[in-house]
């Protein structure tokens, strides 16, 4: 498999409550080289050593986002490394999935997230960042989908779980370590809301009750397959206290890319 490549993807043009995850790439960037920490992961991998690759932010207009986010994933995927995206709105996922698709038409998503993302539109919008997954599914782009730590689903997001048959395992019931085994490629999608706001405030939605940084680690350790590529996504930093939640999205990234590399 590919070396793991970070890129940064600055748009929040689908985020329907407040804008700033476009500034969260090089603020995640900062406190991944940041020498408060050193560049060992908990799996015993040195990131440092690996010399994981970063392709930088995508460059585009804010209207021609989405098929400039597909190409650039296309890209990477066509040089046979395994981009690492660092969001950005979870509404990129959408884009990135397509790109995915196309080089591998089996493909399984782990969906980290307070929220379903599920919405056939809001507001108005079928590309909101409250729809990626909606859109992933009814274009078949993705074998299964596995969302975890869920805890805003609603009538109409349950009735489009159960249409696409996705495969969901709400915060109450977590822990879900026994979901994590994928056969085929994986990818992963964090949406650092899943966490609680007590540990990570610098997200859009605030929605108590969510996992601890620690729990979050837990479930990343125990994702089993073969990992394809992943992002890290909603981290928004104008909504962050002391930079903390760029260390949290930054040890999220580090954890995810260890996986990658030692499984
Ligand atoms: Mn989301
Ligand atoms: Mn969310």
């Amino acid at each position: 498999m590919g070396i793991p490549t970070l890129i940064g993807v600055p748009f929040d043009g689908q985020s329907s409550y407040l804008r700033g995850a476009g500034d969260a790439p090089g603020k995640i960037r900062e406190a991944l080289a940041s020498h408060s920490s050193n560049s060992w992961t908990e799996l015993g991998v040195d990131l440092g050593r690996l010399g994981i690759r970063d392709a930088g932010d995508l460059a585009f207009s804010e209207n021609e986002a989405f098929g400039a986010i597909e190409a650039g994933i296309g890209r990477l995927l066509d040089e046979e490394k395994r981009p690492v995206s660092l969001g950005g709105d979870h509404s990129i996922t959408f884009p990135i999935v397509k790109a995915f698709a196309r080089k591998y038409p089996e493909l399984t998503i782990f969906h980290f997230d307070a929220h379903p993302d599920l919405y056939d539109e809001f507001e108005g919008n079928r590309l909101s960042h409250a729809c990626p997954f909606a859109r992933i599914m009814e274009a078949g782009l993705a074998k299964r989908l596995v969302q975890v730590g869920i805890r805003t689903a609603n009538r109409h997001q349950r009735e489009q779980a159960a249409k696409f048959g996705v495969e969901v395992v709400e915060m109450r019931s977590l822990p879900a370590y026994d979901k994590l085994r994928a056969t085929g490629p994986l990818y992963i999608t964090f949406d650092m809301d899943v966490l609680d706001p007590a540990f990570a405030p610098g997200i859009s939605h605030w929605e108590p009750g969510g996992m601890s940084v620690r729990e979050a680690i837990s479930h990343l350790h125990a994702i089993d397959g073969r990992i394809v590529g992943a992002d890290v996504v909603e981290y928004n930093p104008v909504q962050d206290v002391a930079g903390i939640t760029a260390t949290v999205a930054a040890k999220i990234v580090k954890e995810t890319l260890g996986n990658m590399v030692a499984a």
